[in-house]
């Protein structure tokens, strides 16, 4: 029942603007509140509302009615009047007294349950410092999932959450852990029994078994009574360590992903909430799942960039995950088999060396493609034609999706591009259209140039779809060809098209940098990488890293479960480092030699990048912002570089700058003060900010 209290000392108006509900004073933050919470029967509720303006700053005071007081407590979530409006609001603290007199102070018109837990309340208030954001939005991270769409009031439709399908014995099966495994469980297994926390990164190559390791450690934390998260990269691309968790644990692990509908999401929350799941597996946002009495996350794939949030705030949820598991005294275990650079300076590292089947990783082939004609080399065709007369299985990736990268006309030299912004369009020859791969605007294929009726148009380059069509051409009706990328993802689905490709005898799957994931395909003996050079040529002191982590991943694709494998890159660089330590699987080979070159010209982890970004319709009001924002950054012993224009997008001019420090602290403090004395002066009018700290 929603509690009344719109009575019980709400504002007496005496003023001209009565019918109004005024809008409370902020009141500062007082870091006393979290011991005060603790103590019943405080008046004052501290509430955050709920809002994405920048401008407004909590928390705003409001006096609890009697039905409140006691029940209330940091993390409760009250519906507070607003100015004109109802808000859902999140209790940041208690207290006995406000700085306001009693009269002028409203009551929350409601209370909705049950509320946050006290650290995650904590815990988005430090993500808001760490990553330049308002304490509100990062509180929307930990609000349970459709909170804020419950605020009209009507009671949420109890949903029964999808049962986790009932799993033999048979499909629960746990392997006596291997030599290797039970070495990293050794001291995995210690910290999780002396419960003070800890960190470890398990460097594991592509099925030596680190599921079997996660499993284990899970299974200690639940028989010490605590609970576990494990983050993965994304639920439909890593169905097996899903699979493997549910048959371990069975109806205490809540699994939550993008694709549940949100009422299935919020069962899976209160389950965890009420303390009947203790496991939850999930993407980034598992990182926010109300566990109580942490005592491990996993991350694993923790190479992977889909951790890293790109809205506001832009949190990394590996530094997150690191950051709760430390206020919880929990055991933080990242995995991979390509961990990245800084995860190495930072954590004791275990290793998994060898494959559980016993089978050696596969041979790297890189082929060198200067004076070749584009597309597929001659030794990766008879590769492929190997393949088919086997009736075997091929995964092809090519980062391109589309057609062909961009289409002119012949006679006058037009190249179709996006008119909101400032790039090539592509074609996409299936839907007959050219689209824009940033803003998503499309338009109909021309037959003839727009500018002087010149049917010569041309096409460039090749992309997935073109890759498909040529592969069907080259190998028959025999050997099916799939694609997967997100074209035929948001048609058929991931699992879609990954599960055609698994129940067919034969085939080759083609597609983006999806097919690379963590997904287990026993009889794929051939991988080939056909642009290695798409990631090298990225303008970012990570080009090398992703690429290496491309073909890496791939290879552990190929050849696992009976048959040889084999892996084919085509490059025009064949020397690059990230290639050369690819081709004899030397992934610590590689990060020892990366972290030399980034400490010799003081890249992460040796130093912070912070980057911040102007937009606005109009060019000069986005340069002048940018102008404004570089001058007032004080860069004390870092570096600025900028502004410099960035393409277009969406309509927007965009410049950026990009701050390198030595002092995290310090560069957050510069950018968030210098944003906010830019953002309010005349400079900062029609002007969007963003701020991106550790960029990746
Ligand atoms: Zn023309
Ligand atoms: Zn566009």
């Amino acid at each position: 029942m929603p509690s009344r209290l719109g009575a019980v000392g709400a504002a007496a108006p005496t003023d001209t603007h009565a019918r109004t509900p005024q809008v409370p004073a902020p009141v500062p933050p007082d870091p006393a509140d979290g011991i005060r919470a603790r103590r019943a029967g405080a008046a004052i509720a501290r509430v955050e509302p709920i809002t994405t303006a920048r401008a407004l700053r909590g928390p705003f005071d409001y006096l609890l009615g009697e039905e409140l007081v006691g029940r209330t407590r940091v993390g409760s979530m009250l519906v507070v009047p607003f100015g004109r409006q109802k808000l859902l609001g999140v209790v940041v603290g208690l207290a006995d007294g406000s700085e306001l007199p009693r009269e002028r102070l409203l009551a929350p018109l409601r209370a909705l349950e049950p509320g946050i837990p006290p650290e995650l309340v904590e815990l988005a208030r430090w993500i808001a410092g760490e990553y330049c954001s308002t304490f509100a939005r990062a509180l929307t991270l930990v609000l349970p999932p459709g909170a804020a769409k419950r605020l009209s009031g009507r009671r949420r439709r109890a949903v029964a959450a999808p049962r986790h399908q009932a799993v033999g014995a048979a499909a629960a099966e746990a392997p006596e852990p291997g030599p290797d495994q039970a070495a990293a469980l050794g001291p995995l297994l210690e910290a999780l029994r002396a419960g003070a926390g800890g960190r470890f990164l398990l460097h594991g190559v592509t099925g030596s078994g680190k599921t079997e390791v996660y499993l284990r450690a899970a299974e200690q934390a639940l028989a010490q009574g605590r609970g576990a998260i494990v983050m993965v990269p994304e639920i439909a691309l890593t169905p097996q360590i899903v699979a493997r968790f549910v048959a371990r644990f069975g109806d205490t692990v809540a699994v939550l992903h993008s694709r549940m509908t949100p009422g299935q999401r919020y069962e899976q929350w209160r389950r965890l909430r009420e303390g009947e799941a203790r496991v939850c597996v999930g993407p980034r946002s598992a990182v926010f799942a109300p566990v109580a009495e942490l005592g491990l996350i996993v991350i694993d794939e923790e190479h992977d960039a889909s951790y890293k949030h790109e809205g506001d705030p832009r949190y990394d949820a590996r530094d997150v995950a690191a950051e709760r598991a430390a206020r919880a005294g929990a055991l933080l275990l990242a995995g991979s088999a390509t961990p990245r650079p800084e995860s190495v300076h930072a954590m004791p590292l275990l290793s998994l060396p060898r494959r559980v089947d016993g089978r050696p990783l596969p041979p790297v082939e890189v082929l060198d493609m200067r004076g070749q004609r584009a597309g597929l080399h001659p030794v990766t065709t008879a590769a492929l034609a190997a393949v088919r007369e086997r009736e075997g299985k091929a995964i092809v990736l090519l980062n391109r999706r589309g057609w062909s990268n961009f289409v002119s006309c012949r006679s006058c030299g037009r190249v179709w591009s996006c008119p909101e912004c400032d790039v090539a369009l592509v074609l996409h020859r299936g839907g007959g259209y050219l689209a824009c791969h940033h803003c998503g605007h499309r338009e109909r294929a021309p037959a003839a140039c727009t500018d002087c009726r010149s049917t010569a148009v041309a096409r460039h380059g090749a992309g997935t779809e073109r890759l498909e069509h040529d592969l069907r051409h080259a190998l028959g009706d025999a050997t099916p060809v799939f694609r997967l990328d997100a074209d035929t993802a948001a048609r058929d689905g991931v699992t879609g098209v990954l599960g055609r490709f698994e129940r067919a005898p034969s085939g080759v799957l083609v597609g983006t940098q999806m097919v690379a994931k963590g997904h287990d395909f026993p009889d794929v003996t051939l991988g080939v990488v056909v642009d290695a050079d798409s990631t090298l040529r990225f303008p970012d002191f990570r080009a090398e890293e992703r690429t290496f982590a491309l073909v890496a991943q791939l290879a552990g694709r190929s050849g696992r479960g009976g048959a040889n494998g084999r892996v084919i890159v085509q490059s025009h660089a064949p020397g690059t480092r990230a290639l050369r330590f690819a081709s004899v699987h030397d992934a610590e080979g590689f990060v020892t030699e990366e972290l030399k070159r980034r400490e010799a010209f003081g890249y992460p982890p040796y130093s912070h990048i912070v980057k911040l970004q102007t937009a606005s319709p109009d060019h000069q009001a986005a340069m002048a912002a940018a102008d404004a924002l570089a001058s007032a950054i004080d860069v004390a012993g870092g570096r600025l570089l900028g502004p410099t224009a960035l393409f277009k997008r969406k309509g927007l001019e965009r410049f950026q700058i990009e701050l390198k420090s030595f002092d995290r602290a310090l560069a957050v403090q510069e950018v968030r003060e210098a944003v906010e004395l830019v953002s309010a002066s005349r400079a900062g009018k029609d002007v969007k900010f963003s701020v991106d700290v550790d960029p990746q």
